[in-house]
């Protein structure tokens, strides 16, 4: 982000003398190391528990909003924030194993994998960017993150409504929006991500290879990811999102 981006962005916010210091931890892009881009260690990443761990710049700039919306009746709760690399891993190879176990082949368990879950070292959710949300006021079903508890007369259509209207003010949107042209992971209204840190950190893990991070990781099932695999993986999982966070 340049700076007049930045003013621009922090006058929205509202806050931008107290995000000054998290943005100068956040920026340049090219200081962001290998580690911090895969989840494994990020000095900016607060937080003690597995919902309230995240990076700073956007614990802060959720706070903010959840001022905002609760004054709208709305009680912004996180599902899911911060996850490490050795978590991601520990839930991929699970799943590695159960459905090979079960007569797929590996390439059919990692496709099915991928339906719903992400490689370690490549989820959204190793930058502390990015939050799975409901609103807790709002009657809770029985498992949250469904797509139809977001439409219709879902108990979080009130939540979605006054996101589509204010999240982006606040630095978070949408990253799997409900675009039928769109590839990669299905439409999650409930996953946003605060894009003032999460556009540099796309633009640094762009530079990541990504092949020879999961081999040197020995991700189980690494040697069945081939360059093809890897390519179109990196198109459509990593890349086909909100055009609103790619630059
Ligand atoms: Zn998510």
């Amino acid at each position: 982000m340049n700076r007049k981006d930045f003013i621009k962005t922090a006058a929205i916010v509202g806050t931008g003398i107290s995000l000054l210091p998290a943005f100068s931890l956040a920026i340049p892009q090219d200081q962001f190391t290998r580690d911090q881009l895969i989840g494994k260690g990020n000095p900016d990443i607060t937080g003690d528990s597995y919902t309230s761990t995240m990076h700073i710049a956007t614990a802060k700039a959720l706070a903010q909003m959840s001022v905002a919306a609760q004054a709208e009746g709305i009680e912004i709760e996180v599902v899911s924030a911060y996850r490490s690399f050795d978590r991601q891993k520990q839930i991929f190879e699970g799943k590695y194993k159960r459905f090979t176990g079960q007569g797929l082949s590996p390439m059919e368990a990692i496709e099915k994998i991928i339906a719903y879950s992400t490689i370690p070292g490549t989820s959204r959710h190793h930058w502390g960017t990015d939050l799975d949300l409901i609103d807790a006021n709002a009657p809770r079903p029985e498992s949250v993150l469904q797509e139809r508890h977001y439409h219709g007369k879902g108990p979080f259509c009130k939540f979605k409504e006054w996101m589509d209207k204010h999240s982006e003010s606040f630095g978070f949107f949408e990253v799997y929006t409900n675009n039928a042209n769109r590839k990669g992971f299905a439409y999650e209204p409930w996953h946003f991500s605060y894009a003032p840190v999460a556009k540099p950190m796309l633009q640094a893990y762009k530079k990541l290879d990504v092949k020879s991070i999961l081999a040197a990781e020995s991700i189980l099932g690494h040697e069945h990811f081939t360059d093809e695999f890897i390519t179109k993986y990196r198109k459509e999982n990593i890349l086909d999102i909100n055009p609103q966070l790619l630059l």
